[in-house]
Order: C-alpha cells, then sequence, then structure tokens
C-alpha cells in the first residue's frame, strides 16, 4: 500500500507540476496545488480500502522455476497482512499465517514459530474480513466444503481469503523439505513430498480461491493451508473430512504485488505455460 501510495504521490506531483508549467502562475486559484502531497495522498487513502489487498511475493512460475530465493522479510509482510499462505526462503516448508501470527511447518511436520527476519520466495496475505460466514453442521470432505464455500462467493471474478475454522475427522498435508543449490523445479521437488495425516483435530485452514485468471501469477481455484489448534501441526492440504464448524469468506477487491530484485527472478524465463506442472505440485 504505501509503495503504491507513494508511486501514485510522485506521479501525481510530476503531472501537477507540468500543469502548472501551462497555467497563469497569477491565478487566485494557486492555492489548490499549495501542498499536493497531501491531497493526493488523501485521494488515494480515500480510494482503496487497506484491508481489502491481497498483498503478494513473486509470482507462482518463479517458484516452480525453482526462484527459491526471497529479500521480502515475514516482518514486512506482516504490516500487509494478518492471514495468508506462503513458503519460505530455500522452501523451507509451508507457511501459515493465522491472526498475525506466523507458522513454518518444516518437512517434519511440525509447525514452528517464524522470526520477522526470516525472508520469503513466495506468499499472500491479507487483512481477513470476514464478508460471508456459514456454519458446517453436518460432515462434509473437502470436495462439499468447496461447493459449500463457492455457493457463498457473490461471483467467480474477485478474490476471496477463506478460512474454515472447525474439527475434523481427518486432514492430509504435506510440506517440502529444504533445498540446497542449485535448485531443482518444483515438481520435482514435490515428487517426494512428505505428506502427514492427522486425524480427529480441530484446526484452522487458511487460503485462498483465487479466479482462473491468475493463472501464472498465483494458484486458480482453492489454495489451502492447515494449521491445528495447538499450532504444533499443519501444511499444505491435499485432503479433509470436516465433522462441524464454521467457514468464512473474505471478499478481496485489490491486488498488490511485490516482485523480488534478485538475479535469480529477474534471469528465470516466465514466458511459457505451467499450467499442468502447477496441476501435478499442488496434489
Ligand atoms: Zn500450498
Amino acid at each position: 500500500m504505501k509503495k503504491k501510495i507513494i508511486i501514485l504521490t510522485i506521479v501525481l506531483s510530476l503531472m501537477f507540476t507540468a500543469f502548472s508549467g501551462c497555467i497563469d502562475e497569477t491565478a487566485p486559484d494557486a492555492n489548490a496545488q499549495s501542498n499536493p502531497e497531501e491531497k493526493t495522498e488523501d485521494t488515494v487513502a480515500n480510494q482503496y480500502d487497506s484491508n481489502d489487498i491481497l498483498y503478494q511475493v513473486s509470482t507462482i512460475n518463479a517458484l516452480l522455476e525453482g526462484v527459491y530465493d526471497g529479500d521480502t522479510e515475514y516482518g514486512t509482510l506482516k504490516q500487509y497482512g494478518d492471514f495468508g499462505i506462503g513458503t519460505f526462503s530455500g522452501l523451507d516448508g509451508e507457511m501459515i499465517e493465522l491472526d498475525g501470527e506466523i507458522y513454518q511447518v518444516k518437512a517434519d511436520g511440525v509447525a514452528y514459530p517464524v522470526n520477522d527476519t526470516t525472508t520469503t520466495p513466495f506468499a499472500a496475505v491479507t487483512f481477513f474480513e470476514t464478508d460471508t460466514r456459514k456454519n458446517i453442521s453436518e460432515p462434509m470432505n473437502m470436495t462439499l466444503t468447496e461447493e459449500y464455500l463457492s455457493e457463498m462467493m457473490p461471483n467467480k471474478n474477485i478474490m476471496y481469503g477463506i478460512k474454515i475454522n472447525g474439527t475434523f475427522e481427518y486432514v492430509k498435508t504435506r510440506s517440502v523439505p529444504k533445498q540446497e543449490k542449485p535448485y531443482p523445479k518444483l515438481v520435482e521437488v514435490t515428487k517426494n513430498q512428505p505428506t502427514f495425516e492427522i486425524e480427529q483435530v480441530n484446526g484452522v485452514i487458511v487460503g485462498y480461491w483465487l479466479p482462473a485468471y491468475v493463472d501464472g501469477i498465483n494458484v486458480p481455484g482453492y489454495h489451502l493451508h492447515f494449521i491445528n489448534e495447538d499450532r504444533t501441526a499443519g501444511g499444505h492440504v491435499l485432503e479433509f473430512d470436516i465433522i462441524e464448524g464454521e467457514v468464512e469468506i473474505d471478499n478481496t477487491y485489490d491486488f498488490f504485488m511485490d516482485l523480488p530484485e534478485s538475479n535469480d527472478f529477474q534471469d528465470v524465463d516466465l514466458s511459457s505455460d505451467k499450467a499442468s506442472e502447477l496441476e501435478q505440485v499442488e496434489k
């Protein structure tokens, strides 16, 4: 948000400067441009609800290509959201952010706390504000729950934060082991991914449903991570059966991308379609 405000402030300031060169400097209305920066920031702030922004680091296709080192710190990401999913530099596990706390589920399936200086090569966060909430009062599998959630979405052209808090009969998750350079592609790493089956557990599923047009940038459709109630276990969700609980969605209208300044990101070829690789790594 800050970056966007600053960029717009600069652009609009330049416009003011250019425009003021064309008009009579002695015009009585010169007062209107006495403090353009203040005025611009007000305008931008009014235009965007900062809680409704999905803030993303890098692109999913860069991750698929093995760009596993990031330059954005989690301390910075916390300023842009209290809720989200992602991974860690070196592809060191699955990230869950819930209520402003960040957890790292490593390849042993255990959730660890995360320092603010830890960096990420790919993550997406938002400030979760519930727009629609519904109870789950009878057992549902993952497919039925996703259909239930889909019916809560007013349309399929915006982005949605998804939160499912409940008692689960079964949750199957996976994580990914930390990689060493030269980094293999993600599709190679997930061939040997450790999976975990957690039974009779309370916890929260955190994630997104994103429209098809994010293809190449993020994951179209559902992308869900899990953290148990004790905040000790979780991972990237492969399957679940929920007994009861509640589902919440956050309708999200704004999107911000923070692209890495690293050479790895700048040199990688992101021009090809990787939809089938993405399909493989998400399962
Ligand atoms: Zn994931």
